[in-house]
């Protein structure tokens, strides 16, 4: 999770701050309409050490990527080291029906590895560090599986995590529940029509309904219509087809950069099932170049 002048880079005296995180965020985004105000910037970066210290609160435990770049370190502002992981999480106590749901067990990185692992196991073969690392890897999963731990880092480690906090405070989660509707009542939104074992279900919302459902990644008539992609290959998650952005916009709520997306090379998936594999580390071999079936390179290798 990119978040600068965070709590772990305080305690580390890692040296950042508000206005170099600030003055990152201008000179990357810039100002692209309301979505991208000034007091936007300014909220997100605020509320960092809150949300931070709340989750820590709660029991999620985090380490620093020390060795994971800004995108554009090299912009005003930019820095190295600014993102946060969860350490390795024991998802072994997660309600099995979690975990066979979650997308750690299904398309994830489920395996107990870390942000700054990953450039280092990639030369485990050509570098010392980089076979200390793939060593060490290797003993911890073994380890692992041994004492029946099931560890797991990265995204399925952040989201396991997350959803422990949930059971752990007793909050309900139902699954395969998708949005239908908005309830709306003299103009306000009171609660939400939500699909559950079939049936239609009404619930009432004491404070306010949110919003959600991701992008529109997997919406082919979508990207079309915002992207000029006819089908593309995303490595999203595959119930991302805008549902709420379009119920949302049935209730008046405004869109912004419809036409944008966080684009990477990636290699299409063999079969419709699985997802494309997005390469990352594929990227930072030294002396490589990748190119496609016809032998033609098709990206910068060393683009963010
Ligand atoms: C390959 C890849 C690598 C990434 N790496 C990083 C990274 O290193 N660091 C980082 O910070 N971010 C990363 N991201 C981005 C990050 O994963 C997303 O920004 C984040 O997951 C968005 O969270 P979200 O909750 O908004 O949406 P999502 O995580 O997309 O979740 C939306 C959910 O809503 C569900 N849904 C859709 N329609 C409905 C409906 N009608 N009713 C109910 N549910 C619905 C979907 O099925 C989905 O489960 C990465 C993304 C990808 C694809």
């Amino acid at each position: 999770m990119w978040l600068p002048n965070n709590p772990l880079m305080k305690r580390d005296g890692a040296g950042d701050s508000r206005e170099e995180a600030l003055a990152y965020m201008e000179a990357t985004i810039g100002d692209v309409g309301t979505a991208s105000s000034r007091e936007r910037k300014e909220a997100f970066v605020d509320s960092i050490d809150e949300c931070v210290t709340m989750l820590e609160k709660l029991g999620m435990e985090f380490a620093r990527a020390a060795d994971y770049p800004d995108y554009y370190p090299e912009l005003p502002g930019g820095k190295i080291g600014r993102a946060i992981e969860v350490k390795l999480f024991d998802a072994k106590d997660l309600p099995e029906e979690w975990w066979e749901t979650s997308r750690g067990k299904s398309d994830g990185v489920a395996f107990p590895m870390m942000t700054d692992d990953m450039w280092l196991i990639a030369r485990a073969w050509s570098t010392p560090s980089g076979f200390m690392r793939g060593a060490k890897f290797v003993f911890r999963g073994v380890g692992g599986a041994v004492r029946g731990r099931r560890d797991i880092g990265m995204g399925a480690g952040l989201t396991a995590s997350f959803m422990t906090v949930a059971q752990r405070q007793g909050t309900q989660v139902w699954l395969n529940s998708p949005l239908e509707h908005l309830v709306v009542e003299d103009g306000r939104v009171v609660g939400a029509v939500v699909t559950k074992d079939g049936t239609q279900v009404r619930v009432r919302a004491t404070r306010g309904v949110m919003l959600g459902a991701g992008g529109f990644a997997h919406n082919a008539e979508w990207r079309e219509k915002y992207h000029g992609v006819p089908v593309g290959w995303s490595s999203a998650n595959k119930g991302n087809i805008g549902t709420t952005i379009e119920i949302g916009q049935r209730h008046g709520a405004a869109v912004a950069l419809m036409d944008d997306a966080w684009w990477g090379a990636s290699i299409p998936a063999p079969t419709p099932e699985m997802n494309p594999s997005f390469l990352v580390n594929e990227r930072s071999m030294p002396f490589s170049i990748i190119v496609d079936a016809q032998g033609n390179r098709f990206a910068n290798e060393s683009e963010s």
